[in-house]
């Protein structure tokens, strides 16, 4: 479920300049409209897309961070931009009139769109997701309260076995024409707010809006590697349309929950191990952890603390690519605490009976303190 590249969806190449991509939404949005489109779901997904490619590569900020990160780059505020967080009627429509007022409003008095569409509200979901689910995918049922078309009267809003009458304001077009100077502007119809239609026996189940809220089932397959942030379009799974329009559709934005051991990096996942001294010392054989399970790894003798082992495929796949990632496993060596009387006595034995060069990496380091002091003090 791979989002289009912005400036492929407004057909622009990606040097051009702010007039050449207003001119090229312009052109878009006119052609896909909902008002002009109406009850078409393709339609209405190519407004969406459009308009969002635009609302990021008109702003100066936001166009600089998608271009140097992508999606990635924007998607959270491309989330603030479709709304956020549980569940939540989309504003997408209103917003858009900001964006209309700023393409269309040196043209035509087009004004804030939307009044007429009959389409769905959009739903927004937060599902969180532990590093495993998030790794390995996973197929979630989830509970979406919404409105849905009203079974009692098939989403008419009329009283079974009566019908909806054609509206004699706007004679059934859902909007009026009001002259402005030289342009004949459309407004919605005020009378039935641009359904067109007048019920003179409203359906008693959902008081004539055609819509009963109830909680549906939705079955989403979230993809492996999902990564915190995605956002997973369900097309379709929003709310009802009105008066027979095109349902909404459902988003849900993936949050991951932090992870006790692994550090996620895109594909790459990241672990710090403690080894024992005795371990780092005489090389060992430890069982790492990983999504998968345990792996065995080999420690050679006289392993420094900080080196880091590659786990080539133990990490979580690319959404896109499903390509896996490695696991980066870093030793830490632990100093032992809490030593018995003899434990101890040990350890200073093994201390009394050992020189700096049995620690290569501290002989050397003590050399380049040495060269160094040596050094300042020659000059
Ligand atoms: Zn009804
Ligand atoms: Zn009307």
């Amino acid at each position: 479920m791979s989002k289009r590249d912005y400036y492929e969806i407004l057909g622009v190449p990606r040097d051009a300049d702010e007039q050449t991509i207003k001119r090229a939404y312009r052109k878009l949005a006119m052609k896909y409209h909902p008002d002009r489109n109406p009850n078409d779901e393709e339609a209405a997904e190519k407004f969406r897309e459009a308009t969002e490619a635009y609302e990021v590569l008109s702003d100066k900020e936001k166009r600089a961070r998608y271009d140097q990160f992508g999606h990635a780059g924007v998607d959270e505020q491309m989330h603030d931009f479709w709304g956020r967080g549980g569940f939540q009627e989309s504003h997408a429509f209103k917003d858009f009139g900001d964006i209309f007022g700023d393409v269309f409003g040196d043209l035509f008095g087009f004004g804030s769109a939307g009044g007429a569409s009959n389409r769905g509200s959009d739903l927004r979901y937060t599902l969180s997701l532990s590093l495993e689910e998030a790794a390995h995918g996973k197929e979630v049922e989830l509970r979406i309260p919404r409105h849905a078309s009203c079974d009692a009267c098939g989403g008419s809003g009329a009283r079974a076995g009566t019908h909806p009458v054609p509206c004699s304001t706007c004679g059934g077009h859902g909007q009026v024409q009001i002259s402005q100077g030289f342009f004949s502007v459309r407004r919605t119809c005020p009378a039935c707010q641009g359904s067109g239609r007048r019920i003179e026996s409203p359906c008693p189940r959902c008081g004539g809006s055609g819509r009963v809220r109830v909680e549906k089932k939705v079955r989403v397959k979230i993809p492996a590697g999902v990564y915190d942030g995605a956002q997973v379009r369900v097309p379709g799974e929003g709310e009802a349309g009105l008066h027979g329009g095109p349902n909404g559709d459902l988003y849900i934005n993936i949050s991951l929950k932090p992870h006790p051991i692994f550090e996620r990096d895109g594909a790459d996942l990241h672990c710090v191990m403690p080894i024992t001294f005795p371990q780092a010392a005489l090389g060992a054989e430890v069982e790492a952890p990983t999504l998968e399970g345990k792996v065995k790894v080999r420690i050679p003798p006289g392993t420094q603390g900080g080196r880091i082992f590659r786990l080539r495929g133990y990490g979580v796949p690319d959404v896109r690519t499903q390509q896996k990632g490695d696991l980066y496993v870093k030793v830490q060596i632990a100093v032992p605490t809490k030593l018995s009387a003899r434990q101890e006595q040990l350890l200073r034995e093994f201390a009394n009976a050992t020189g700096d060069d049995v620690y290569p990496e501290r002989s050397s380091f003590l050399d380049k303190v040495k060269k160094f002091w040596d050094d300042l003090a020659g000059e």
